[in-house]
């Protein structure tokens, strides 16, 4: 089978062959529909920003956003058969660890993963998959990884409908938060990004968000604008940028940090935050709990995904698709393995 692999510790990515894999006990073979390209394959391919952790792994196979049919199962799985549709995890959680022993399965010490997606076949763990409705196109299966992320963040925080939130940085996480947000009926919604991310941002637009262009030098002011008087409830940064928590939140408001933080805060900046009475939430990945509502969501057509996909390429593209994002083109790029 074709896969995209990382093959050494430097800027770039390879198109590699390699045999297609066997399923071993508890796992399943997933022939790959469409697989998300998200801004963590970007740092992974651009060799940055944390990247060095995935070190041990390497040479490994890309890609952590798939959707697909099951082809084949090991020995001991319940719950699958060939033929299911499933969209995976890149994260499944071990059950024995503290936080899996207290409930809290997105802070697993030891989670299960996948052998990578960007690829003709997958092996998942069962924990990692998820059954998604035959009647769901494999697409809009791929998406629920990064919109369970923004679901998530919704989750974690403590907006009720009515309230306000403004989200920083209008990719896929963003927007995700943002119809997260909309579906809980969050009233004021007002997503910021800056000059470069201008065709994500009309892209917004067109999904029906009000957007401020932080690259504006009044653009605090513009987004206060267009919130309660007192400021946000919350304020979701998908960006890193950790940009201006202080002058956007209301006082007692919420800081959802759901991007990899990109700056060191000074002494000073958390001092604001402090008596501003701000709270702090990490919010990584996502839970089964959260699966199973976003599957329910997208399914009972509460919330349509697909509007955010601008791009599709084959696996022989694969390269083309990262350049494309590198250059903040696109909303959300899809590999689909076998093209259309
Ligand atoms: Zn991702
Ligand atoms: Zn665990």
């Amino acid at each position: 089978m074709q896969a995209i692999a990382k093959t050494r510790a430097a800027f770039g990515a390879d198109i590699v062959e390699l045999p297609t894999p066997h399923p071993a006990d508890n796992q399943l073979l997933v022939r790959i529909a469409a697989c998300g390209i998200c801004g963590s394959d970007l740092h992974i391919y651009e060799w940055e920003l944390g990247a060095e952790r995935m070190v041990a792994r390497m040479p490994f196979i890309m890609g952590h956003e798939p959707a697909g049919e099951v082809v084949a199962i090991g020995r001991g799985v319940i719950g699958f058969k060939p033929g299911d549709r499933v969209a995976l995890d890149p994260f499944g959680h071990c059950g024995r660890c503290g936080p899996c022993r207290a409930g809290r399965f997105h802070l697993c010490a030891q989670p299960t993963t996948l052998s990578g997606a960007f690829a003709d076949y997958t092996i998942a763990p069962v924990g990692n998959a998820h059954l998604v409705p035959a009647t769901m196109d494999f697409e809009t299966a791929a998406l629920l990884e990064p919109f369970g992320t923004g679901l998530h963040a919704v989750e974690l925080s403590s907006l009720k409908a009515g309230d306000s939130a403004v989200i920083a940085g209008p990719g896929p996480i963003g927007l995700s938060v943002a119809l997260a947000a909309r579906a809980l009926g969050v009233s004021s919604i007002v997503m910021t990004g800056l000059t470069a991310d201008s065709g994500r941002l009309e892209l917004a637009r067109a999904m029906g968000f009000a957007t401020v262009c932080a690259s504006d030098r009044d653009w605090t002011e513009q987004v206060r604008a267009r919130l309660p008087a007192d400021g946000a409830d919350a304020l979701f940064d998908a960006s890193g940028a950790i940009d201006s928590p202080r002058e956007l939140l209301r006082r007692g408001g919420e800081f959802v940090e759901v991007g990899w933080p990109a700056r060191d805060l000074t002494a000073a900046e958390l001092r604001a935050l402090f008596f501003h009475g701000v709270t702090w939430i990490n919010s990584r990945i996502r839970s089964p709990e959260t699966w199973r509502r976003a599957i329910a969501m997208v399914a009972a057509g509460q919330i349509a995904l697909t509007p955010m996909v601008t791009h599709r390429y084959d696996l022989t593209r694969g390269i083309e698709a990262f350049e494309l994002l590198r250059a903040r083109q696109g909303m959300k790029a899809l590999i689909i393995p076998r093209g259309q």
